[in-house]
């Protein structure tokens, strides 16, 4: 997968892309990047990327001009179509079905605005995708652009070591993962719960599905309504619900 993220601040990410999995990845050929200021790309005689808005008011807005012509510059140099991303707090909120559906994609532009927001013809024009990484205003995108590279890239294949530990993280399920446990077994007189150390496979799987079951219940009931649950499932969710008006009335 190749990402180019446009950014006033390439120094940002210099510490996130060069290490951990990201680094991983590239490392096995699985990602690469490039970070474009698209301040190379003004016509402005000054540099400038950003200019006041029409109808006055606070802050800057970023020019359609630059961008405009960075992203035309990446996609000529490409055979692909790629999907262009606008990180944005108005923009759609980003989820881990987001991330599984942009890891499809083998090329991803991020646009990261700065200031008081962007010429609307950028939205309206340029972009496939806007995303939010929360409801909170952060000072610009790098950060977002950042999340959802290291979102989609470790879904990539064979980034991961063990497979299956993105297939089971907390979403990828529809559900909250269960918890974990490592040795010691009894560490300050907390035992590990017995079914683990059993070595019954069937009955520590049974116990992970009521787990995340359970924790997904208590923390993020909305996540029930569309995980579309087995029969199994569905017994065990009434079970748990039985067992919290008991303790809770
Ligand atoms: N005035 C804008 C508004 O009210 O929607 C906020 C602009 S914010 C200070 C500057 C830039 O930071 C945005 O253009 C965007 O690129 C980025 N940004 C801020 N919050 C974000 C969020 N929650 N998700 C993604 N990007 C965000």
């Amino acid at each position: 997968m190749k990402i180019d993220v446009l950014t006033l601040f390439p120094d940002m990410f210099k510490g996130v892309f060069e290490s951990s999995i990201l680094k991983r990845a590239q490392e096995i050929g699985a990602f690469q990047y490039r970070l474009i200021d698209f301040r190379h790309y003004t016509d402005d005689k000054h540099n400038k990327v950003d200019d006041y808005p029409y109808g006055g008011g606070a802050g800057m807005v970023l020019k359609p001009q630059p961008i405009f012509d960075a992203v035309d510059d990446v996609k000529s140099q490409t055979e692909s179509t790629p999907r262009v991303v606008l990180l944005c707090p108005q923009g759609e909120t980003f989820t881990q079905q987001k991330a599984e559906e942009l890891a499809e994609e083998d090329h991803l532009i991020l646009i990261c605005g700065h200031y008081e927001g962007y010429d609307e013809r950028i939205r309206e024009q340029l972009v496939t995708d806007e995303i939010s990484i929360g409801d909170y205003v952060l000072t610009g995108g790098e950060l977002g652009a950042m999340v959802i590279t290291d979102s989609v890239v470790r879904l990539q294949p064979q980034v991961l070591g063990n497979q299956e530990s993105a297939t089971k993280d907390s979403f990828s399920t529809r559900l909250l993962e269960h918890p974990h446990y490592t040795r010691p077994n009894d560490f300050r007189g907390l035992k590990v719960p017995e079914v683990l150390t059993s070595g019954n496979h069937q009955k520590i799987e049974e116990w992970r599905i009521y787990e995340s079951l359970k924790r997904t219940y208590e923390r993020r009931p909305d996540l029930l309504e569309s995980a579309n649950l087995s029969e199994q499932e569905s017994k065990m969710l009434e079970e748990i619900k039985a067992n919290h008006v008991e303790t809770h009335g």
